[in-house]
């Protein structure tokens, strides 16, 4: 990989060691004709050391990770000691402006990329980002959260057969890791391509900002810059470590009405009930859908009304034979420990009973 440029000067502005600057990087026009700008705060460490991007609503409605930003920007919880740090709280301003996931032509940026500055209004914001910001970074951690009527506990995704990624997405401190290269066409693939090794976080809703997720994100993001020594200490090891690609989407069978029996970031036994599918009234089970092998939620619907084919519940399987372990580092974590309270704020997005003895299936 060619060498990163020197990062003192960005966009026309220069950024002394051991300072910070909000700016602003021009990425299209409007329908009024006047620019349309992504606020980009930019610090810099004393010492010299790589360049980290943090990204968050590259999906405009994903916004858990604007608070996580807004909140590193405004709180300052650690001392950036060498390095440079560039922070954008908001990558898909067109989206973000209008509550929703896509951009004005309908096309979803986090499909567009590379892109290309001769190409629709996707392609040429995806192509200025990745070469005014992502192209100058060595490290990117992009913040995204579960699609519409869907909730997520937070997992990291990135390519581990990357090694310096690897150790990069380890030290966030996440208890589930799903190894993946990402969609063709996101930010992170083409990211990890320009040399800038990029892991996402998947956690929470849309239009929220929650705040254990906020706390989730600030606590592997500072894990992350102590991995590659911006900020003094030791990351933070996680209760357990699941690594893995097979995660499966549960869907519904019939149409009805779900009562929920697991929450996102329950462990689930193989055959054991994780919804029951019934009619209006809740009287008359029309269906039990049940875990096809020992999982981790990493993802649920939050919709209890399913159409057949619905997803109902987005399972992770840790390697076989792993789970024993895993349920005794849950069993030993304090009920305030950011897992359990993590655990507790989502399964409020959602009304969880205990299964009756039905046995239609
Ligand atoms: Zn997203």
């Amino acid at each position: 990989m060619p060498a990163k440029p020197s990062p003192a000067s960005w966009f026309g502005t220069t950024v002394k060691p051991d300072s910070a600057a909000a700016l602003s990087l021009v990425v299209s026009e409007s329908y009024l004709g006047t620019d349309v700008t992504v606020p980009v705060h930019v610090w810099r460490g004393k010492a010299e050391g790589p360049t980290v991007c943090i990204t968050a609503a590259v999906h405009g409605d994903e916004i858990n990770g604007t608070g996580a930003i807004r909140h590193i920007i405004r709180h300052r919880p650690f001392h950036l000691s060498a390095g440079t740090l560039v922070l954008v709280p908001v990558v898909n301003v067109f989206g973000f402006d209008r509550h929703t996931r896509y951009l004005p032509d309908r096309r979803d940026l986090n499909r567009s990329f590379p892109g290309s500055s001769g190409g629709s209004l996707a392609g040429r914001f995806a192509r200025l980002f990745l070469d005014k910001i992502t192209r100058r970074c060595e490290f990117g951690i992009d913040l995204h959260t579960a699609s519409l009527r869907r909730t997520n506990f937070p997992n990291v995704r990135a390519d581990l057969s990357d090694e310096r990624l690897a150790g990069f997405a380890r030290a966030f401190g996440a208890e589930l890791i799903v190894k993946n290269k990402g969609p063709k066409g996101s930010l992170r693939e083409q990211a990890c391509k320009l040399g800038c090794a990029t892991l996402i976080l998947e956690a929470g809703e849309v239009w929220k900002v929650e705040s254990s997720v906020v706390e989730y994100a600030v606590r592997g993001i500072t894990n992350c810059l102590r991995h590659l020594n911006m900020v003094e200490g030791k990351p933070r090891e996680p209760g357990y470590r699941v690594e893995t690609d097979a995660t499966h989407w549960v869907r519904a069978k019939h149409g009805g009405f779900l009562e929920f029996h697991v929450a996102p970031g329950d462990i689930v036994g193989r055959d054991e009930p994780i919804a029951t599918n019934t009619d209006l009234a809740g009287g008359q089970s029309l269906s039990v859908i049940r875990a096809p092998r020992d999982g981790i939620v990493l993802g649920m619907t939050t919709i209890p009304c399913v159409a057949p084919g619905d997803p109902v519940c987005h399972l992770a399987y840790p390697s076989r034979g792993a789970m024993p372990k895993i349920e005794r580092a849950v069993h030993r974590m304090r009920d305030d420990s950011l897992h359990e309270r993590i655990r507790d704020d989502l399964a409020r997005n959602v009304r969880v009973i205990e299964p009756k003895d039905h046995d239609a299936d």
